[in-house]
């Protein structure tokens, strides 16, 4: 089986979770993109959009996102998102630890098919969740996205290695457009470690 196969049949599974969160859902939302991406994007869960269309990032904080990846000359094409919750949760609250729980193993195995070389996280939960996963805590935790967003955390692995940069959600600069113009100042981070 090749990548994109692997994704599918990981994408298969994932339609086929049965906890109460999929059962509130419309439709699960797996990920998408390049099954050979060398950055993949790591949101929290679908909205109310992702959640009608069963795809990542396609309402405002997809728009943003889609600006963002512009400007550093990504396309959606080259890259594969996905988020660590992959139902949405009512009324877009927070995701329960049980919730992350459940859902992340998932996200774990589409990591382990892509092998990506740059991991960005969007948002406190999925920075907090990768940071964690691959013991890049600090002082016993992870700080949280305010203290190091656009930071560049290595890790290294059989296949090299693999940079995490914590990111803010796209979400936020919808409401605050200080948090828009960090993000721009981070994605030119990202642009610098891809070599774009
Ligand atoms: N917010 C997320 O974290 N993920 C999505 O897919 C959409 C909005």
């Amino acid at each position: 089986m090749d990548k994109r196969e692997k994704l599918k049949e990981i994408e298969e599974r994932v339609r086929n979770i049965d906890t109460s969160l999929a059962k509130q859902s419309n439709n699960p939302v797996s990920g998408e993109g390049n099954s050979w991406a060398e950055v993949v994007f790591i949101g929290e869960a679908p909205g109310f959009n992702e959640d009608k269309q069963g795809r990542p990032f396609v309402g405002r904080a997809g728009k943003i996102l889609d600006e963002l990846l512009e400007s550093v000359n990504l396309k959606r094409e080259d890259i594969f998102i996905t988020n660590i919750v992959k139902h949405r949760p009512p009324g877009n609250r927070n995701p329960t630890n049980e919730e992350i729980k459940s859902c992340s193993p998932y996200l774990n195995e589409q990591l382990d098919v892509i092998k990506p070389k740059v991991i960005c996280c969007l948002g406190n939960f999925s920075s907090k969740y990768i940071l964690e996963k691959y013991g890049l805590t600090q002082g016993g935790g992870v700080k949280g996205i305010t203290k190091i967003h656009g930071q560049v955390f290595k890790i290294s692995n059989l296949t090299g290695i693999v940079k995490i940069i914590p990111l803010f959600h796209p979400a936020v600069a919808t409401y605050d457009p200080r948090k828009l113009d960090t993000l721009k100042k981070d994605f030119q981070i990202l642009k610098e470690e891809i070599g774009k």
